[in-house]
């Protein structure tokens, strides 16, 4: 008995009191004392203990370890459980077994050895860690979740040129660990019935020969382009509906439809070892995926579109400035390479400020896109007509010598006059070979018609 324990009664109060089992036995490792809290805990009464070993408060599997341990120990007597605390496993008299926190300590009297140990039944704290790491793991998950929405969105944000842009969203989600992808892949564009594979990353060019051009509705990802769902595939060999056959060895497949407002645009195509498994929750997230992407997509489509548009003048339907420039410096190479003359009118709306206040600007609108209309019917198919400004206009005329484009425009300034709505002031400069850039010949025409002005409007003048 402790030092300051008076008596065995008082030890005995201390047994009671216990919400921890409190058991010693012997070195045959029979049990000698038995609390009410082992009694509680295990289910075995004080009597049925004391005929029992400790071996038997265990599961099987831990048995010997525990007997060849006392045996050990009582051999060189030197400790390796006692005086600690370790997490082990008991087993109740009716079979279960649970998780307990176990105090060791001995005493050797009178030449033999007992052994004393504290049993805590930790099966509610075990649970409570248990669903913690379960939250944590959750909590992890949805994190590189979020991270890999950042990181696409990220890709698809510095960019609306649509090769760079697939090329970056390729870059992005191959190198994710987070769906086991390889860092392989591709992207399809759906074009009619067709689907062109845009962009890819570690595909040979066979590989692209075959695929490219395939059939909506053909192989996997003809069929997510067909229904817009993701096509989740174990193994390539076994999939009946992997209809393209390459020479790349068995693998599984995440195929992606990247939607815009319920269309399909493309197909992402993705490459994973047979058999992965992806979630409902990583479903959605793939799904959120698609239609980020679907949505970049479409937004650089209509970029790509617009860039196309802005070389034509929405009001007249006529080429506009820049689209200009650019035959004027082609019509330029040609002359200098091959010889022979061209010629440009530059034209503009007398007192248009005027139509304007006396009709409205939307008049003034309507007069435009008429006079584009005579300006067309007046000029050669050849020729280019273009918006330069306001109400500036340009006539490119090919293969069109000084003389030619004088009664040309003579022709239009008439046309005008005859129309009877406004007039027009008309400088013609045909090319020479001192004219190396475009804008040289459209100053040329510019100032011929400042002469036109100062000379009374309604009138063509010619530039030297
Ligand atoms: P002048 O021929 O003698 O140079 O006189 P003007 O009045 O035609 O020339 P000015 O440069 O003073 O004014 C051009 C006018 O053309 C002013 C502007 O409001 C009008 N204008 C320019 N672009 C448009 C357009 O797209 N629609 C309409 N309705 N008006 C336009
Ligand atoms: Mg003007
Ligand atoms: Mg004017």
């Amino acid at each position: 008995m402790e030092a300051g324990m008076k008596t065995e009664g008082e030890f005995n109060k201390l047994l009671a009191v216990s919400v921890d089992a409190i058991v010693s036995m012997d070195e045959r490792d029979r049990i000698i004392l038995w609390n009410p809290a082992a009694e509680r805990m295990f289910g075995y009464s004080k009597a049925e203990a004391s005929g029992m070993t400790v071996s038997e408060l265990m599961p099987e599997v831990h048995r010997k370890g525990h007997i060849e341990g006392i045996r050990r120990f009582l051999k060189t007597e030197k400790p390796t459980l006692i005086g600690r605390t370790v997490e082990v496993e008991a087993k109740r008299k009716d079979g279960t077994v649970f998780p307990v926190e176990l105090s060791l300590a001995a005493e050797k009297k009178e030449g033999s050895w007992t052994f004393f140990s504290i049993i805590r039944d930790i099966t509610e704290r075990k649970k409570g860690e248990a669903e913690i790491a379960a939250k944590n793991a959750l909590l992890n998950k949805a994190n590189s979740e979020l991270r890999l929405l950042l990181d696409v969105s990220m890709a698809i944000s510095h960019t609306i040129d649509m090769d760079a842009l697939l090329k970056n969203i390729l870059e992005t989600i191959t190198t994710l660990d987070l769906f086991k992808v390889e860092r392989k892949g591709g992207i399809f564009i759906v074009d009619g019935d067709k689907m062109r594979l845009r962009s890819y990353v570690g595909h040979t060019a066979d590989f692209v020969a075959l695929h490219d051009g395939m059939k909506v509705g053909d192989c996997l990802c003809g069929l997510a382009a067909r229904t817009g769902e993701i096509i989740i595939s174990g193994d390539s060999d076994e999939d009946l509906r992997h209809t393209i056959k390459s020479d790349i060895a068995a693998h599984g497949h995440i195929i992606l439809p990247l939607k815009s407002d319920g269309e399909v645009l493309g197909v992402l195509c993705l490459y994973t070892p047979t058999g992965a498994v992806v979630d409902e929750m990583q479903k959605s997230m793939l799904a959120a995926i698609g239609s980020l992407l679907g949505v970049a997509i479409n937004n650089s489509r209509l970029y790509e579109k617009t860039r196309e548009l802005s070389l034509c003048d929405p009001l007249t339907g006529l080429a506009n400035r820049r689209l200009m420039y650019i035959e004027l410096e082609r019509n330029i190479a040609k002359v200098r390479r091959y010889g022979g003359p061209f010629s440009l009118i530059m034209i503009d709306i007398d007192n248009f400020k005027e139509y304007n206040d006396t009709h409205g600007h939307l008049a003034g609108d309507a007069l435009l896109a008429e006079f584009s209309a005579l300006l067309t019917v007046s000029t050669r198919e050849m020729d280019m007509r273009a918006r330069y400004g306001g109400e500036e206009f340009l006539v490119l005329l090919p293969d069109t010598d000084i003389k030619t484009a004088q009664v040309v425009a003579e022709r239009i300034r008439r046309a005008a006059e005859q129309k009877g709505d406004v007039t027009v002031s008309l400088g013609v400069a045909a090319y020479d070979t001192g004219i190396k850039q475009g804008v040289e010949i459209v100053n040329k025409a510019d100032d011929a018609l400042y002469r036109a002005k100062c000379n009374g409007r309604n009138r063509v003048e010619t530039g030297t």
